[in-house]
């Protein structure tokens, strides 16, 4: 596992444990160059449904890519990462009782329904990239509406 700070790829386990019920592994990493510290987590894949984008292409849902867009969102606010990956299993499980699969819109207007109990600043920036306003003034007339 490359270190996410300075890349090298000696990182050595200095803790893991099960979470999840078990579902998952959290490890934490230390990067043997830089002394770094990170987390990572090892699950199993036991979810699989078809994503609609918006130009109608579909493709295989992948986990990584709705997660690393929460993660942008809470760029160097303080989380509690387990949370978020609690978050992606439970709308997870929502997501893929539609046997014929859902519109990546609705991805991102689950994920916006959730991360609006967790933390607004997040939860504003998620915004702004799902709803790709045009201006500033569309963008503070959400702003408005949403928390006035
Ligand atoms: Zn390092």
């Amino acid at each position: 596992m490359r270190c996410v700070k300075c890349k090298n790829l000696d990182t050595k386990v200095i803790d893991s444990r099960l979470g999840e019920e078990g579902r998952a592994i959290r490890r934490r990493r230390e990067c043997e160059k830089c002394g770094a510290r990170f987390t990572t987590f090892e699950r199993v894949e036991f979810i699989s449904f078809m994503v609609t984008k918006s130009d109608g292409r579909k493709e295989v849902y992948e986990r990584s890519k709705v997660q690393s867009s929460i993660l942008k969102a809470f760029n160097k606010r303080n989380v509690d990462h387990a949370k978020i990956e609690q978050l992606i299993n439970e709308l997870e499980n929502e997501w893929a009782q539609n046997k014929r699969g859902i519109t990546s819109k609705r991805i991102g207007r689950d994920v916006l329904g959730k991360l609006r109990d967790i933390d607004e600043v997040a939860y504003v920036r998620y915004a702004s990239i799902y709803n790709n306003f045009e201006d500033i003034q569309h963008f503070l007339e959400f702003i408005r509406e949403e928390f006035s």
